[in-house]
């Protein structure tokens, strides 16, 4: 059984998600984006459902569908700072991670809490102005009709939720390798993980 980790965690719009799964392919190692995990919980509780027990009986049905919206991007930090919500998902989160070939997760509280004896552990960022205009490209590329400004504005209130939040704040484990993506290129960013990858490999 070969177990490998590699931890992607970051704030919003930082490019984790387009890096992992580059490093999943590159490696052969599965890929598990946990913020899907929150986003389908926010999405039951914008239809009214309870946070807790939609985080206790998630099914992979519920992570099928549009889960990219703003207003779900929002729920889902709003459910996150739930202290149970975080710990109905962390046992499937930490599963995963232990998967035989290799597995790569990005989050915001995996090379911290979920996985902190991940073999490697990335911390990829970019400043909110970047990760607000690359998430304004992707939402309107996608028929969404919210304005720039908008975008920044959820992405800043999203980044302060999330790293002020008093459980498993978003913040870089103590031994992260930091990304800051806002002048690479997605080549350059993807090649900047696999080299970090690559070192620990041997
Ligand atoms: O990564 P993504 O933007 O899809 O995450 C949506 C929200 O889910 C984040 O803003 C954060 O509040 C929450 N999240 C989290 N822990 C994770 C992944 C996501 O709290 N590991």
């Amino acid at each position: 059984m070969t177990v490998f980790t590699v931890a992607i965690d970051g704030p919003a719009a930082a490019g984790k998600g387009t890096i992992s799964k580059a490093v999943a392919a590159h490696f052969g190692f599965a890929h598990l984006d946990t913020g899907l995990l929150y986003r389908a919980v926010g999405a039951k509780v914008l239809s009214g459902g309870d946070p807790v027990a939609a985080a206790k009986n998630l099914t992979p049905a519920d992570l099928q569908g549009d889960l990219r919206t703003p207003d779900i991007a929002q729920a889902a930090s709003r459910v996150a700072v739930l202290p149970d919500v975080r710990a109905a998902l962390v046992q499937f989160q930490h599963d995963f991670a232990l998967r035989d070939g290799g597995a790569v997760l990005d989050g915001r509280d995996i090379g911290t809490v979920v996985c902190p004896t991940a073999e490697v552990k990335l911390f990829v960022t970019a400043s909110a102005e970047v990760r607000a205009e690359r998430r304004f490209l992707e939402l309107s590329s996608k028929g969404h009709s919210d304005t720039r400004d908008q975008v920044l504005a959820d992405v800043i209130a999203r980044d302060k939720r999330d790293s002020e939040r008093a459980e498993a704040p978003l913040k870089p484990a103590d031994d992260a390798v930091i990304i800051d993506t806002s002048e690479m290129s997605i080549d350059q960013a993807v090649a900047s993980a696999i080299l970090a990858v690559d070192q620990v490999r041997g």
